[in-house]
């Protein structure tokens, strides 16, 4: 983990989370996200000041416990004021509602109420709206970066835009599957925005920073192409989500094993059924007891 410069005041900490540091010329530091846990964001914190920055704010880009479980440390080791959009603020300050809505709101057991799902509370200071924002005294502009999650930003400044989970790299495509998104219309609008910002380097959260987005686009992109082409054939016959679910594991070789990888994966399939269903190529009807998702018959 080491900070790597892109411009005079714009870093980032390389790891299994990127995060960003923008500084302003006195010393003054924002971090964007924050890690999984207190190891993480207590690397980050020492290799931000051996660097002789302050650390003054934090941007959480989304609530997922990745990238802002190790805020809470942050906070309250440096007192940096934490930021984040309105909808990503109601999870960041109650983290349950992640294995919550994994659970279908019910309760979470156990098994989803890990580092990886629930992270500690983290009160959020300030609220961001898209645009132009002077926080601790550094302009940044906020850019809507929703599809992943509902309320996710990403950080543009000097030419560097900090894009989250609003792509992952393409060999993390051929690792993970099928990339989360809980609204696949925004995450293929997030994805358009991408191709269209002038920018001289994307960060994104998993995977290698690039100077040139597009490739990386085009392969987040077709894979969400080819999950929505996959799941509308297999619909051609009357299927539960259950069904789905395993249809889509099957076709990009997603091998479920825990509790955790059951449950995001099963998002990122309703979150498909709800986009077909939405734009009428799907229907739903009931029988025994059961729900079924078919081909909408023309
Ligand atoms: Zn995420």
């Amino acid at each position: 983990m080491k900070l790597n410069k892109i411009k005079d005041n714009v870093f980032y900490i390389d790891g299994a989370v990127n995060m960003g540091l923008i500084a302003a010329d006195d010393g003054s530091a924002l971090l964007l996200d924050a890690g999984i846990d207190d190891s993480v964001s207590r690397k980050a914190k020492r290799v931000v000041e051996e660097s002789g920055f302050e650390l003054k704010g934090i941007i959480i880009t989304h609530a997922h416990a990745d990238h802002s479980g190790g805020a809470p440390y942050l906070v309250k080791a440096t007192g940096a004021k934490v930021y984040s959009s309105a909808f990503e603020k109601t999870a960041l300050e109650f983290p349950v509602w992640e294995p919550l809505y994994l659970f279908s709101g019910a309760y979470p057991p156990a098994p989803l109420r890990n580092k990886f799902l629930f992270a500690p509370q983290v009160k959020v200071d300030g609220v961001l709206e898209p645009g132009s924002h002077n926080i601790e005294g550094i302009e940044v502009e906020v850019v809507d970066l929703s599809g992943h999650t509902l309320g996710q930003i990403g950080i543009k400044v000097d030419g560097v835009l900090f894009c989250a989970d609003a792509v992952i790299a393409p060999e993390y495509i051929e690792k993970h599957g099928v990339p989360l998104n809980a609204h696949i219309e925004k995450a293929l609008a997030t994805l358009e925005l991408l191709e269209k910002t002038s920018a001289s380097f994307f960060v994104p959260a998993h995977g290698a920073p690039v100077d040139d987005i597009k490739p990386v686009v085009e392969a987040n992109r077709q894979r969400i192409k080819d999950t929505i082409e996959y799941i509308t054939c297999l619909l051609k016959e009357p299927r539960t989500a259950e069904e789905v679910l395993k249809g889509v594991c099957d076709r990009f070789k997603i091998e479920m094993t825990t509790m955790t990888q059951y449950y995001l994966m099963n998002l990122t399939v309703m979150a498909y059924i709800g986009y077909l269903l939405d734009n009428g190529l799907i229907t739903k009807f009931y029988e025994n007891n059961r729900q079924y998702f078919c081909e909408k018959s023309k």
